[in-house]
């Protein structure tokens, strides 16, 4: 019993999901009482019909911790999720799934209250007791129940996005991310570009929306974030991750590997908001600023660059991607903010 206290005293001292999984499935191998060979947590990723199983946190036998993929992985060399059906079936069904032979597999599904994430699967020699079973769905609810804390105090609750209070947080994590690999050469130990070339940040505004909530109202204008959000999640990877600032305000931290893919990442959701019919409202557009994340750049320096890019797409005609570097290297925007507030006066 001292043990199960202090597993969940450990599981819910942490606030970063991926150190909750790998504490999930440390705490879980020590409490079984059938010999587990493996516990691991595998979540969904990829877009509808193309899934993948990301790995958050594997620990066999005799492993002193977990390991997991890295967040920012390539979704193509993960493994697809067809060949692996009895993982599909437990995710699918939300059920668990067992299954006989030389190794036995119990999968429990893992969901949150707005989604299912994916599957815990533990291998074992012999079929998982009962009362092993049990300790595993009662750790599970206590797992689903502080998920939810923690959406409840890091997600807007109107879209379900990240809010801005986590912002600054992962905007340091992500910055310290290495980067993609093969998009930075080492050149004598260190990296031959800045880290600009594989983390970017991007504001997203809505044009005229003051519009939309003056002819329809509120509650539609809500609905239209709504619709936005989704259309933000279509567009970006699973592991980009996305931000409502506030009012119709959106941001996003986003890996790849280059100036121009990230321009083509916005470019795309810029289309896709266009071309999307938004019900009784009909069309609207975003304007979208961005830049790429600088060595000793600082969430509100980098923010600040961004806005900067988004003011000028509003000041030059609307629905359209900015990028800071490009305009200042154009001229048409000053490096230096304060130069750049002078010249607006
Ligand atoms: P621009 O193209 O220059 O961005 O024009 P705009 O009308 O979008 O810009 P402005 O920033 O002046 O207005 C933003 C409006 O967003 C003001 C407010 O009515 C609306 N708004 C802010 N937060 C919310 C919200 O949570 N729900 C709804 N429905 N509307 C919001
Ligand atoms: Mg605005
Ligand atoms: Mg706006």
């Amino acid at each position: 019993m001292p043990d199960l206290v202090d597993h969940l005293a450990e599981l819910t001292g942490f606030r970063d999901r991926e150190l909750l999984d790998v504490t999930l499935v440390g705490a879980l191998r020590d409490l079984l009482q059938t010999q587990a060979r493996s516990v691991a947590i595998y979540r969904s990723v990829g877009e509808p019909g193309q899934e993948r199983w990301l790995t958050r946190a594997l620990q066999r036998a005799g492993e002193m911790a977990a390991t997991a993929d890295p967040s920012w992985v390539d979704i193509d060399s993960l493994p697809r999720q067809a060949d692996f059906p009895s993982r599909l079936e437990a995710f699918r069904r939300q059920a668990i799934v067992t299954v006989a032979g030389a190794l036995h597999l119990t999968l429990f599904p893992v969901s949150t209250d707005r989604e299912s994430l994916g599957v815990l699967e533990i291998e074992s020699d012999g079929a998982l007791d009962e009362r092993d079973r049990r300790m595993v769905l009662s750790i599970l609810r206590i797992y689903h129940n502080f998920q939810a804390l923690l959406d409840y105090s890091e997600r807007d609750t109107l879209t379900g996005l990240l809010n801005r209070k986590t912002f600054d947080e992962s905007f340091m994590k992500v910055a310290a991310e290495p980067a993609l690999p093969g998009s930075a050469p080492l050149l004598d130990g260190r990296r031959a570009v800045p880290v600009s070339s594989h983390c970017w940040l991007g504001v997203i505004d809505i044009d005229h929306f003051k519009q939309v909530n003056d002819r329809f109202g509120h509650l539609i204008g809500d609905e239209v974030l709504l619709l936005l959000s989704r259309l933000m999640r279509a567009s970006f990877r699973f592991h980009d991750r996305l931000y409502r600032f506030g009012g119709e305000e959106f941001v996003v931290l986003m890996r790849c590997a280059g100036a121009e893919a990230a321009q083509q990442a916005f470019e795309r959701l810029r289309r896709n908001v266009e071309q999307f019919a938004f019900p009784q409202v009909g069309r609207i557009t975003v304007s979208i600023g961005f830049t790429g994340l600088r060595g000793g750049d600082t969430p509100s320096a980098a923010f600040e660059r961004a806005d900067r890019a988004v003011y000028h797409a509003k000041t030059h005609g609307r629905n359209q991607v900015a990028h800071h570097a490009e305009l200042v290297a154009r001229g048409e925007l000053a490096e230096d903010a304060k130069i750049g507030d002078v010249e607006l006066f």
